[in-house]
């Protein structure tokens, strides 16, 4: 478990910033639908780190963008720019590659995935986005599970400090690992390969752990129950680690929506059926089991929530989690924060992550590539 030194933190060290010039890196890797970003509350969660950063000289914040193949349009970061300046509530200056000199207070430079390195680590690339300013703020918790150039690699070139957002989250994350008992893992979502790593590390930790969604599928079909034509990850070797599981901790769905809106049971599914969301028995059952814990980390939705018809499974945990305002819940994961955004449920709770992939690999390993 990391526990950060006053020497890391902005919190402790905002005198150090004062008429600096900062490269902050950030996670504006946003989902767009319709031209409206699904994941606002990713952007809005460093709100206080830039009021802190109006302190410095000049702010350039450094942030990837999907995941393209080669620089191109479609994945800059310039037709964005009002976008993040309505979110953010600021004036942001685009910086398209390292020969533009940064015009105003607040920059942001192109997507880190246009250059050449970035996601090998590089070193010459590291040492480029490094002499962009005199101190380096890592305010991407949800981007530090990965080893790259303007995560990592920037830190061993300049002075580094963790955002203020960062910061709570390594605390939200520390809390939930020695999280008081019972203690309850609900997961959901796609792959339980993404999951996996996490449902070992729990299994001795935690004294349930809700498998649904897409991942419970994966599980079902390695134990040998028929899950029809339902999402499911073909990997030999993941269904054959899966299959060696026994814990009676592990707790699946006892029902299921089908994609014709029928529920079945468990064993009643039939070769051409399609999961898309937990049943009625299962949410009954998951609702009880919450009333008894005392930490709750959830992870992932439990159906295909992207159709309004198999969203129900998913709401009714989020709404069951909010009847416990006394125990600690942790929720986080990219879509199943948008989920909550979306359903407008998202304000109510006090301990989100904006982590995905990195909440989960700091809940197995206890640490990031960036204390590495
Ligand atoms: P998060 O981003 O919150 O960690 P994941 O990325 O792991 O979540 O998974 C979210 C995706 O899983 C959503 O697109 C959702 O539609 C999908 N999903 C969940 N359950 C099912 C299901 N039964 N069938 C198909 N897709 C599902
Ligand atoms: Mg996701």
């Amino acid at each position: 478990m990391i526990i950060l030194k006053e020497s890391q933190l902005l919190r402790k060290n905002i005198k150090k910033i004062e008429n600096k010039n900062i490269v902050c890196r950030v996670d504006f890797n946003i989902t767009l639908e319709k031209g409206k970003v699904l994941d606002a509350f990713r952007l809005k969660s460093i709100l206080p780190t830039i009021k802190v950063l109006s302190k410095a000289k000049r702010v350039i914040f450094l942030s990837h963008f999907a995941d393209p193949a080669k620089p191109g349009s479609k994945y800059s970061f310039k037709p964005l720019i009002p976008k993040f300046e309505s979110i953010l509530g600021i004036k942001l200056n685009f910086i398209e590659n390292f020969k533009v000199k940064p015009k105003d207070k607040f920059n942001l430079f192109e997507n880190t995935r246009f250059f050449k390195g970035e996601k090998e680590n590089d070193e010459k690339l590291a040492k480029q986005f490094a002499s962009l300013g005199e101190i380096f703020i890592n305010e991407a918790f949800s981007a530090s599970h990965r080893q790259h150039a303007s995560i990592v690699g920037i830190s061993k070139f300049l002075p580094t400090l963790v955002g203020l957002n960062f910061e709570r989250e390594i605390n939200l994350m520390n809390k939930a690992i020695s999280g008081k008992r019972p203690l309850m893992l609900i997961l959901g979502g796609a792959k339980i390969s993404t999951k996996l790593p996490l449902i070992l590390k729990f299994i001795n930790r935690a004294d349930v752990i809700f498998l649904g969604g897409g991942l419970a599928n994966t599980f079902l079909k390695a134990k040998g129950f028929e899950i029809g034509k339902s999402l499911v990850e073909k990997d030999q070797e993941l269904i054959d680690e899966l299959k060696n599981i026994f814990n009676v901790k592990i707790f699946i769905p006892l029902d299921f929506v089908l994609k014709n809106k029928k529920v079945k049971y468990l064993g009643e599914i039939r070769k051409n059926d399609i999961i898309l969301d937990i049943g009625p028995e299962t949410i009954r059952a998951l609702k009880d089991l919450i009333s008894q814990m005392k930490t709750i980390i959830w992870n992932g939705p439990v159906g295909y929530v992207e159709n309004k018809n198999f969203r129900r499974g998913t709401k009714e945990i989020a709404k069951s989690l909010l009847t416990q305002d006394k125990n600690f819940i942790l929720v986080g994961g990219g879509d199943t924060l948008s989920f909550l955004e979306n359903e407008k449920l998202i304000n109510k709770f006090k301990n989100i992550s904006t982590g995905g992939g990195a909440m989960l690999y700091y809940l197995a390993n206890e640490t990031l590539p960036i204390f590495q």
